[in-house]
């Protein structure tokens, strides 16, 4: 009898040490999804990256037809669709490094830039494009300068304009030094300097000092973020999370997270962008409305990633990306009367407004769950607490499906 007795009593106490741990394990995480803002109208953005050095016809041509695509377009205010470019400022002078030995780039204010300059401006012009720094270079010279790679040299030293995707992934970010792996971080003066030049080019090109960075490849660190907001850039995309470094693997790792939206970082404001629309990996409208669908239920914008090598590569692709953007578009306004086309610096505008979201109780407590739902590991320990059926989607009128990430 008492075996039974205690039995009893200890299983109810075992069940709330339990909630109690798993609750207090990640309350950060779950008072940071509280704290984060609840949108009042669903938001849709094309973040897209790598525009500008390198091939200078087909990204013309390309940005030229965007904007015809998207100027086509207007959503409940009369605003037209935008898409952000995140604009890379030099490539390396191939014939220059070869003569002198030592690393030269040629920037955009190069002449033979001028027509794909004159692109981005029309979009600029008709409200269609944002422009974003994403750097001055695609990669640190010094880091590709050193690898040992024949074919990165080949790279550097080609003739033509050379199209930073071909490069080895992990030489392609800008903020370490991943000529070997693991990669180290750069010296404080470097990073300094580096901005310096890469905000400063960026205002001469475009009249005026970028206010998002986009950071290459998402490996950066705390002293980017603070040159950039030195010289500033008020908003830093990224995908959740911050990772530091490239691991012996050459992946990005030296995580720090999760980040939310909103959230502060040394001078800057984050924005998150973990949705993915890349045509050329098969993405459709579906995979876009499944992501604006999961991000409103969670009354978050919908930040969607795509790059400008959906658009400029074989005919029949780059004719296809631009069909699957247009189909997403069409329907998100048919679906979604009330949405919302902004870019990235006004929606970090809205997040530093308060009053301009919802802020009812039940719409806040919806938006958590959802959030919760994605919560790293979250819903497995809820699972074993009994807690699950709290977060179960059902419950969620406006309950939407992951999308597949690239
Ligand atoms: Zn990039």
């Amino acid at each position: 009898m008492r075996t039974v007795m205690s039995f009893l009593l200890l299983f109810p106490l075992a069940w709330l040490a339990l909630v109690a741990g798993t609750l207090l394990w990640y309350r950060r995480g779950l008072m940071a999804l509280w704290r984060e803002p609840v949108l009042d109208q669903p938001v849709l953005i094309i973040e897209s990256d790598d525009w500008g050095a390198g091939p200078v016809e087909s990204q013309t041509q390309a940005l030229n037809r965007l904007v015809d695509l998207l100027t086509r377009f207007r959503d409940c205010d009369g605003r037209p669709p935008v898409m952000t470019l995140a604009l890379v400022l030099a490539g390396p002078d191939g014939p220059a490094i070869r003569r002198e030995g030592h690393y030269r780039c040629r920037t955009l204010e190069d002449p033979v830039f001028a027509p794909l300059r004159a692109a981005i401006e029309r979009g600029r012009r008709a409200g269609v494009f944002a422009l974003q720094l994403h750097g001055m270079e695609h990669y640190w010279p010094p880091a590709l300068m050193a690898s040992p790679d024949p074919s990165v040299r080949a790279w550097l030293e080609s003739d033509s304009l050379p199209a930073t995707e071909r490069l080895p992934a992990h030489l392609q970010s800008r903020w370490t030094d991943a000529s070997v792996l693991p990669s180290r971080p750069l010296s404080d003066e470097a990073i300094a300097a580096a901005v310096r030049e890469e905000v400063a080019l960026f205002e001469r090109l475009f009249g005026e000092r970028p206010r998002v960075a986009v950071p290459p490849t998402f490996v950066w660190d705390a002293r980017v973020e603070a040159a950039w907001a030195r010289a500033g850039v008020e908003v830093v995309v990224t995908p959740g999370l911050r990772s530091r470094c490239r691991n012996a693997a050459g992946l990005p790792d030296c995580d720090s997270g999760p980040i939310v939206n909103g959230q502060s970082g040394p001078g800057v404001r984050y924005v998150v962008r973990d949705a993915y629309f890349e045509p050329e990996r098969g993405h459709r409208a579906a995979q876009g409305l499944a992501a604006l669908r999961r991000k409103w239920a969670q009354r978050r914008p919908c930040l969607l990633e795509t790059h400008r090598s959906n658009f400029i590569g074989e005919a029949a692709t780059a004719e296809q990306a631009l069909a699957a953007l247009g189909e997403l578009i069409e329907q998100a306004l048919h679906l979604y009367p009330e949405l919302r086309f902004l870019d990235t610096a006004t929606l970090a505008s809205i997040y530093l407004s308060p009053g301009r979201a919802a802020t009812g109780f039940s719409t806040r407590f919806a938006a958590w769950r959802a959030r919760v739902r994605e919560l790293r590991g979250f819903m497995r320990c809820a699972k074993l607490a009994g807690l699950a059926w709290l977060f179960n989607p059902r419950l969620t009128p406006a309950g939407g499906q992951a999308v597949h990430p690239a």
